[in-house]
């Protein structure tokens, strides 16, 4: 349904004097035109193509991979256990992962400023099933013109048989993007299982459902308005490109003016630029904006316009990169700089990011150990005229295999453990575990008194955690 405001013209030179209302209706809605977007080869196209299918198939390999047993990559959600690739990370690592998360969006940063939004054209999971999507389109329905044809022609058997056979495709592609994402998140081999054999829970179908629908949406029909209306990186990307970031642009000064001409025509003659007005660039666009207009958000940076452009130059014998990665300074004739304050700042952000990831990962003890007093008592005398505080203590083994550890308090002279202290626990088991601490109340002065309990695995040294808690005594 079109949207439509009226809006009141104002001509202060007439209507003030006439008092006249002037109004007439803007029209504020486009609907969307179709792209039917034309197939390339060359440099950039072989590089996509390679980084697209590559990311295409590591997402939907790496959650069948297991590593000793262990997932690859699952985030466990009920089990609250984290694996990436060997290790497994627990809620108390969640600052890691929150870093990492920082690394990456401070890495996005660097490079936009570098080469604009490469990320966008070969990397973005919008781009690379989109790109799946359109390659099967192309395989099932053939190429732009015959598309083209087929959509304007009536109702056919050919045609029917044709969508039919690309949008079951599509949803077979969609589905089994949606099976390995929430396999990411619960074990993907049940999940089949369960899924086909209809023994799954009602989450797992909707979810998968979801991803299927979402996929099947924006890869196969919003595609590019997902750039364009529903990406904010797209909204604001462009504050990180200054005059030398490097982005696909067109030559003005080399292509314009602008004209068709034989090839064997002299274009110095004619009076015109390189550029033969063929509109390929266009034709290849996957966002269908003219790079001749300059640097525009919706441009994606995926550089097809390039390798079809490079096309028509060598057919024309002139030199390549009329369209070209570039900046706004070389075009000017002017000296590009790759280091400036803008890539020293994300770029230094980007190093104390990692370093202090690095630094932390390095330094992790995957070993956690808290200590909760018992509120029900603030201390009680034994038979032996000795004080006893109880306590409950939280461990739990982060590391990858069972652990037998020995547990130990210190810092007041006569504390001694009286429940169990050496225990095993298994890879990423929790334990809490009652202890009771008597101390000689002659060795303390104080009512209030500091006590560190240790952990230690018993074949490692390394292994070892500590926590500090009080010991209450009677008044002094
Ligand atoms: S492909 Fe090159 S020559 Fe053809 S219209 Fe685009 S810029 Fe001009
Ligand atoms: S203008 Fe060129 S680089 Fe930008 S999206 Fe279109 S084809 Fe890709």
């Amino acid at each position: 349904m079109s949207s439509q405001i009226p809006v009141k013209q104002i001509d202060p030179a007439t209507d003030a004097s006439s008092n006249k209302k002037n109004s007439e209706t803007v029209e504020l809605y486009a609907s969307r035109k179709k792209i039917y977007v034309k197939s390339v080869q060359g440099l950039f196209q072989r590089i996509r193509f390679f980084s697209l299918w590559a990311l295409m198939g590591m997402y939907f390999l790496f959650c069948w991979i297991q590593v000793g047993g262990e997932p690859l990559i699952l985030f466990d959600l009920p089990a609250r256990e984290f694996h990436l690739f060997g290790t497994t990370f627990y809620p108390k690592d969640f600052i890691l992962l929150s870093g990492m998360l920082i690394i990456a969006a401070f890495g996005l940063f660097f490079i936009t400023t570098l080469f604009g939004r490469v990320w966008c054209g070969y990397t973005c999971p919008q781009t690379v099933w989109t790109f799946i999507f359109m390659w099967v389109e192309e395989k099932v329905e053939g190429t732009r013109n015959k598309r083209m044809k087929l959509d304007k022609s009536p109702n056919s058997r050919e045609k029917v048989v044709k969508k039919s056979i690309k949008h079951a495709i599509w949803l077979g592609i969609a589905f089994a993007t949606g099976l390995t994402f929430v396999g990411y998140f619960y074990p993907v081999r049940e999940l089949a299982i369960d899924l086909f054999t209809l023994q799954a829970n009602g989450w797992a179908y909707f979810w998968v459902g979801f991803f299927t629908v979402a996929t099947y949406s924006n890869a196969g029909w919003l595609r590019e308005q997902v750039c364009l209306y529903m990406c904010p990186y797209a909204r604001f990307q462009s504050v990180m490109f200054d005059e030398d970031t490097r982005v696909v642009s067109y030559d003005f000064n080399r292509g314009e003016p602008r004209g068709g001409r034989k090839k064997s025509a002299s274009k110095e003659e004619l009076g015109l630029g390189d550029c033969i007005d063929c509109g390929q660039c266009v034709q290849v666009c996957p966002t269908g904006i003219d790079i001749r207009d300059g640097l525009q958000y919706e441009c994606i940076n995926c550089a097809l316009c390039i390798d079809a452009c490079d096309e028509i130059m060598d057919k024309m014998n002139y030199p390549r990169g009329l369209i070209r990665y570039t900046t706004e300074h070389a075009l000017e004739g002017k000296p590009s700089k790759l280091l400036r304050p803008r890539t020293f700042g994300y770029g230094a952000a980007l190093m104390l990011m990692i370093g202090a990831l690095v630094f932390t990962l390095v330094s992790r003890v995957p070993i956690e150990l808290e200590a909760l007093r018992d509120r029900g008592a603030l201390f009680q005398m034994n038979g032996r005229g000795m004080i006893e505080n109880s306590y409950t203590l939280k461990i739990q083994n982060m590391t990858e295999v069972p652990q037998t550890y020995n547990l130990s308090v210190s810092g007041l002279e006569s504390a001694r453990i009286l429940s169990d202290t050496r225990f095993q626990l298994g890879s990423g088991e929790n334990l809490s575990l009652p202890t009771v601490v008597e101390v000689n109340p002659e060795s303390i002065t104080d009512s209030n008194n500091d006590i560190i309990f240790t952990i230690m695995a018993e074949d490692n040294g390394d292994l070892r955690a500590e926590t500090e808690s009080r010991f209450i005594g009677p008044r002094r």
